[in-house]
């Protein structure tokens, strides 16, 4: 079983020109527990999670997993699985072939296919060309992308969107999971509703600041947060 880690955040700004989208944000994230990263559009969730798996780099401060940032971990897709939007997928190839090829380009071989698509509940449709999936499929499939190297580190970007209600409860079903196997699971989202049933603890960012960290009973006026967060798209 693959160990979690803790994933720190230190001081970390990002600056785009004149738009400040991250500000000294600090933050620890724990294994073993589903951690809601809530924020409203544009709080700058995206960046700070594209920072902490090297595509962006921070302005100032770090970002690391276990100690170590994502740049220097020697075997990346073993150590964190990230799902950061609605992939793009080639429509004429089926959802086996598309985790095939990635899995050769990563150098984790095939061997997992099979089994991460039963993870997400795609078995059935593993054959099929994945120009007629759903957009929860989609969502489904990119999960199964981050679960290829069988990583202690799970970090996904607004991961319900586009899922059905029954989707939903699947999705909150396997994340609780993931944590209880003693992994880290950060998810972010921009409705407390929405990560409420699903999570341990919570980061909340606005502005590109911190405005909360703690366990949801930590959270004395729950509404006060969802003010904040339940911003329309
Ligand atoms: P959403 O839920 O809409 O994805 P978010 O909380 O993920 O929002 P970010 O996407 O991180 O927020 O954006 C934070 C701020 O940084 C926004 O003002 C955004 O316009 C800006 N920003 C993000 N990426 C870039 C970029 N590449 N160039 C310029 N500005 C950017």
């Amino acid at each position: 079983m693959p160990e979690g880690q803790v994933l720190e955040f230190s001081e970390v700004t990002k600056r785009f020109g004149g738009i400040t989208a991250v500000s000294g944000f600090s933050a620890r994230v724990e294994p073993g527990q589903v951690t809601g990263f809530l924020g409203p559009n544009g709080a700058g969730k995206t960046t700070t999670l594209r920072i902490l798996l090297g595509l962006v780099r921070a302005t100032s401060g770090t970002a690391t997993v276990g100690g170590v940032a994502y740049a220097k971990l020697a075997n990346p897709l073993q150590t964190v699985g990230a799902v950061l939007e609605a992939s793009s997928f080639h429509p004429g190839r089926t959802a086996a072939n598309h985790l095939r090829v990635y899995a050769r380009a990563g150098g984790i071989g095939g061997a997992r296919v099979d089994e991460v698509l039963g993870q997400v509940g795609l078995s059935d449709a593993a054959g099929r060309k994945v120009g007629g999936f759903s957009l929860g499929m989609r969502q489904r499939l990119g999960l199964a992308y981050a679960l290829l190297g069988d990583p202690g580190v799970l970090v996904l970007d607004e991961p319900s969107n586009g899922l059905d209600p029954e989707g939903i409860k699947w999705m909150r079903g396997f994340l609780r999971q993931l944590a209880r196997e003693g992994r880290t699971v950060l998810v972010s989202s921009h409705m407390l509703t929405e990560v409420q049933q699903t999570v341990d603890a919570l980061l909340v960012i606005s502005g590109g600041r911190l405005v909360f960290q703690g366990g949801l009973e930590d959270l004395v006026d729950p509404s006060e947060y969802a003010t904040v967060v339940d911003a329309p798209d």
